[in-house]
């Protein structure tokens, strides 16, 4: 039997710090148990065990989950992570800022999760297409267009959706364009899905910068992770609203150019070398240094819990923009709420992405497409719209915008839960 109980730890596993989000939350709202209950655990966690033939002939056994949190206000919407620190913990919290995230923006998604324990970096392309495709068909119990539709995260991609796509198709024998989002647009993806996280980590730097009254042009950002989501919100932030990239990040590398750097040219860059070490005209910090340089906006956008309680008296931006989920742990929240420091939380910042894999999903079951203008368009309304609600909420009940939106977000998936009742 579960009951509310609240996890204390410090810093502890990542479920544990979506949970004392939520509670944080559900207290606030005042949920009642049964409700608190269901919403704090997930109700999906399926775990596979599956072989892959390497290149040379061995064969390979991995590990791979899929987690639906909470199927109420609609099908589970999530990505799936290649990375060798994937635990069930780790996909079941991203379960369940899927949810959140959903809620936020008021789609009609609940929140899923999948991911699968390996380093795609050592792995061939043939190797790493026989790990997605035996994936697939092992999670196709739970996936499908109308039941849990996964997308891109941590090194997948929109070659990796196509394979997951092809291999569910291959199976039912017709092509089933809506069991994934983020694929290449010549197989029924979406104009604009692929920046469209870093988008909305524009629109959401953008908006809070309004807030505080800080002039953009020229206001100085560093982004740990240069990956799709770093990447797409240094090259919006600087190419449409004239911010100065000071520093930048990936797993391997550090840079920093206090005069500012093109992000355009800093990716080709990385995508030549395979770093961002040693790109002209810039000086090496260590990976600690990154995050405590001096700057308007902070954007971590690589994984959970870089800020923690250790660095953050150390962060000097004024407003960290969450690009990665959950890279702040609730001790870190604490001390960058007591300085001042404005942060717009991942479930509201990183929405950007999961709006546009929506897009696409409404596209494809309707086989009618829309021009880029459009899928921007509508991304800006429903991004800008979920901040000034946020904004209201933490007005309201004198909170942050993490603690706003997660009450947003909760309080729409406690009146769905309840909605639907209990079956006896
Ligand atoms: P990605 O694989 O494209 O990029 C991740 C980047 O982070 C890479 O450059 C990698 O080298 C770097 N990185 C990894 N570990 C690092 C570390 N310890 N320090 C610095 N950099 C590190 O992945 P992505 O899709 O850009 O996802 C990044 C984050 O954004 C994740 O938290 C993901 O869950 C979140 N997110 C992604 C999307 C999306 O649409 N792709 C949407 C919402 C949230």
């Amino acid at each position: 039997m579960i009951h509310s109980q609240k996890p204390t730890r410090d810093h502890g596993s990542v479920f544990d710090m979506a949970q004392r989000q939520f509670y944080a939350a559900a207290d606030r709202l005042g949920i009642e148990s049964g409700i608190r209950d269901i919403l704090a655990s997930c109700k999906r966690e399926f775990t596979v065990n599956f072989p892959v033939k390497m290149d040379d002939g061995s064969i390979a056994v991995f590990t791979g989950h899929r987690v639906q949190h909470n199927i109420n206000r609609g099908p589970a919407k999530g990505g799936i992570r290649f990375h060798q620190d994937v635990t069930l913990d780790e996909v079941k919290a991203l379960a369940m800022w899927m949810t959140w995230k959903c809620a936020v923006t008021n789609i009609p998604f609940g929140g899923g999760k999948g991911g699968v324990t390996v380093n795609p970096k050592l792995m061939s392309i043939g190797e790493k297409e026989r790990l997605t495709r035996r994936y697939a068909t092992e999670i196709a119990p739970l996936i499908g267009t109308e039941s849990d539709i996964p997308a891109p995260d941590v090194n997948t991609d929109g070659q990796v959706m196509a394979w997951i796509m092809d291999t569910i198709s291959m199976h039912s024998g017709y092509i089933q364009p809506g069991i994934v989002t983020g694929k290449p647009v010549a197989i029924g993806g979406t104009l604009g899905r692929t920046e469209a996280t870093g988008r909305g980590v524009m629109i959401a730097a953008r908006e809070a910068a309004k807030e505080v009254g800080l002039d953009l042009r020229g206001a100085s950002v560093v982004v740990q992770g240069y990956g799709n989501v770093g990447f797409w919100a240094a090259e919006l932030l600087h190419k449409e609203l004239g911010c100065k990239i000071v520093g930048a990040s990936d797993s391997t590398s550090t840079v920093y150019c206090q005069s500012g750097l093109d992000p355009t040219k800093l990716n080709d860059y990385k995508s030549s070398t395979g770093s961002l070490a040693g790109f002209p005209g810039t000086d090496s910090v260590t990976p600690a240094e990154l995050l405590e340089l001096p700057c308007e906006i902070l954007v971590p956008a690589a994984l959970e819990q870089q800020i923690t309680k250790h660095n953050a008296n150390n962060v000097k931006a004024k407003i960290v923009v969450e690009g990665a989920n959950g890279p702040t742990t609730p001790e870190a929240d604490e001390i960058l709420v007591d300085n001042g420091t404005k942060i717009i939380p991942d479930i509201l910042a990183n929405a950007g992405g999961v709006v546009v894999s929506y897009f696409e999903w409404v596209q494809d079951t309707q086989h009618l497409f829309w021009d880029k203008e459009e899928v921007d368009r509508r991304l800006e309304d429903i991004l800008v719209r979920s901040f000034y609600q946020v904004m209201d909420m933490s007005k309201r009940h004198n909170c942050d915008m993490r603690l706003a939106a997660l009450m947003t977000a909760i309080e729409r998936v406690a009146e769905a839960t309840k909605l639907r009742g209990i079956y006896p």
